[in-house]
């Protein structure tokens, strides 16, 4: 049974049980992204659980929100959560959905300095 990188999105087997990364270096990278505040302590999937959580606390369901995203790769249906909360927060505009929108900037900010760090080291 694969399991998915909870850095990376990769679908990998895990050696043990419990196993989070595919890799020692997703998991190190993980680790200090997180220590840096530039990567949320929790891994995608826990995620799209918290934003589904928040957004049944905005009057929408979870199941509502996964439903849309299910079976999808973590990236895409990261930006497809991203989208429904945009569309509902014009409904919705409270903290709760601010503070949804900051951890996403936060991981894109992350993202950023991820692709600036890979265009260095070539
Ligand atoms: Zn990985």
């Amino acid at each position: 049974m694969t399991v998915q990188c909870q850095k990376c999105g990769k679908d990998y087997e895990p050696k043990r049980r419990g196993g989070k990364f595919c890799s020692v270096s997703c998991r190190v990278v993980q680790h200090q992204l997180v220590k840096k505040g530039e990567a949320w302590p929790n891994p995608p999937n826990g995620d799209e659980r918290y934003l589904a959580e928040k957004l049944v606390a905005v009057g929408r369901s979870a199941t509502e929100a996964l439903v849309q995203v299910e079976g999808l790769p973590a990236a895409e249906a990261f930006s497809r959560l991203r989208a429904l909360v945009e569309g509902w927060a014009g409904v919705a505009n409270n903290s709760i959905i601010e503070k949804v929108q900051y951890n996403e900037q936060q991981e894109m900010k992350a993202q950023a300095t991820r692709v600036k760090r890979v265009r260095a080291s070539k």
